[in-house]
């Protein structure tokens, strides 16, 4: 068995432990990536390749360091196709979109994170964690092309991403580290990168599609105007969908697309719900899609695994500094992400939930019904709020879904409710399960307001 030490050990080289390393490393301490992959692969990582928020990524790997993957910065609004009501709306993402080149950009950031002085140990898998009996982690278990190797770690920083092995074999019992994590409150989906002759008209916009269930979409994201990231997903406690073959259907189905190519194919899972309570443990933090730093409505994950990263790395500095790494000594980087993002992603869930609940058809026409501003701030920011004007206008266009509109109503304000509760998330561990009483009582409402079952 070889053994290496580190200042703090980080699982996994995607954007979330790349951002992570860079940090540690800045701050001068030791760190280590521990990735599966080998140097080749490493960085492939299955994407709809949209950077939502590129203007302001995290600093800990200087944003001119990954925009030469960004093959696409002319995308400012999402096209939502609805076949079944003949519409097609146009709607405004606020911020900086960039679609990438999602390999070139992994590169980048593991690059980015050897310069700020990080070690990257490839075709390493992680397969078990060290603790201490009294629930202190203090390392990671693995093998080395078949060989045993372990770390040693102040701070294990587990950024292995969706399902993450290491919440498996960890004991968490006596942490607040959330453990309520089940397969139904993932997503899993697909994609293919497919490259046509002839440049499609949509080159400035994020194309959507709803699948024939609610709880799905496809996607066409434009990486160039011939080179097109076309993929869907569908929530896990739905029917599995024939994925390849329900894209494939679509692709036939679409002019654009005749004679295209598909270069290259990749699946895999991602989270689809609210960010874990608290993604801490003595010795241990996760971060990005590990602690599910998702947009649960949109599937974005990339940004809230850069700033996770660095918000996590900056907290274990801390902490290792003065010498104490309890639950305690990390709390504060869980009030960073509620801050954040987390209060948000928590309105949004619910949101989720009602599409679990609710008839495509009539979600659909609700859509096709509401003023695209409005749709996009419910999307990105999980408020919204309508003048009497528009809301005159969006009653007629939208006749025949009154009933929908006031459940939808209903809905929004318990988001709005939810999203005021985590702007109370408490400043320290032993707050937590009071926090935890009254959102859950929130959340009976919500599933009583969604019609939905239960997702936590
Ligand atoms: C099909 C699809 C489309 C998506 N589209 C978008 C999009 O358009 N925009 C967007 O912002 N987000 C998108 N997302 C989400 C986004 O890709 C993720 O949120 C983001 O990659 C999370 O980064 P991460 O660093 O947390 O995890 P990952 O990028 O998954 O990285 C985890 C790393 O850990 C390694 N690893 C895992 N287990 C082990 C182990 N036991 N030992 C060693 N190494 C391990 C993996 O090999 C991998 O390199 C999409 C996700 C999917 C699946």
């Amino acid at each position: 068995m070889t053994t290496h030490e580190y200042d703090v050990a980080i699982v996994g080289a995607g954007t979330s432990g790349c951002y992570a390393a860079a940090t540690i490393a800045n701050a001068g301490l030791d760190a280590v990536i521990i990735e599966r992959k080998d140097a080749e692969e490493a960085g492939h990582i299955a994407c709809g390749d949209a950077l939502k928020g590129a203007d302001k990524f995290p600093s800990a790997i200087p944003k001119s360091k990954i925009e030469p993957a960004f093959t696409n910065t002319g995308v400012d609004h999402g096209r939502f196709e609805i076949p079944s009501h003949d519409t097609v709306l146009e709607i405004p993402v606020p911020g900086e979109l960039a679609v990438i080149d999602r390999l070139k950009y992994g590169k980048l950031l593991i690059e980015g994170a050897e310069e700020a002085g990080a070690e990257l140990h490839y075709d390493t898998v992680v397969n078990d964690v060290k603790q201490t009996d009294d629930g202190q982690v203090t390392g990671v278990v693995g093998k080395r092309k078949g060989d045993p190797v372990e770390y040693d770690a102040e701070v294990i920083i587990d950024g292995a991403g969706a399902l993450s092995l290491l919440q498996d074999k960890a004991d968490f019992e006596d942490a607040t580290f959330d453990t309520n994590v089940r397969y139904s409150q993932f997503c899993s989906a697909y994609r293919e990168i497919v490259e046509v002759d002839e440049e499609v008209e949509w080159d400035d916009a994020l194309v959507f599609k709803p699948t024939e269930r609610a709880a799905g979409y496809l996607w066409y994201f434009p990486r160039t105007s011939t080179e097109i990231n076309a993929g869907l997903g569908f929530q896990m406690n739905e029917e599995p969908m024939q994925m390849i073959d329900d894209l494939k259907d679509d692709l036939r189905d679409r002019e654009e697309f005749e004679n295209a190519e598909v270069t290259d194919k990749l699946g895999a899972a991602l989270p689809t719900r609210r960010t874990y309570d608290s993604a801490v443990a003595p010795g241990y933090m996760a971060v990005g899609d590990a602690a599910a730093h998702v947009n649960p409505t949109t599937g974005g994950g990339i940004a809230g695994a850069a700033y996770a990263g660095q918000y996590a790395a900056e907290q274990a500095v801390e902490a290792i500094e003065d010498g104490d790494v309890s639950e305690d000594a990390l709390w504060h980087y869980n009030e960073r992400v509620m801050e954040h993002f987390g209060a948000r992603y928590a309105g949004l869930d619910v949101y989720n939930i009602l599409s679990t609940a609710v008839d495509v058809d009539d979600l659909m026409g609700l859509l096709a019904a509401l003023p695209g501003k409005k749709l996009a701030e419910a999307l990105y920011d999980g408020k919204t709020s309508m003048g009497p004007l528009l809301a005159a206008r969006t009653a007629i266009n939208s006749f025949g879904y009154w009933r929908q509109i006031l459940d939808f109503y209903k809905v929004k304000q318990v988001a709005e409710q939810v999203i005021d509760h985590y702007e109370r998330y408490p400043s320290s561990p032993d707050a937590l399960e009071a926090w935890q009483r009254q959102r859950d009582e929130l959340m009976e409402t919500v599933y009583d307001v969604t019609g939905a079952e239960p997702k936590y």
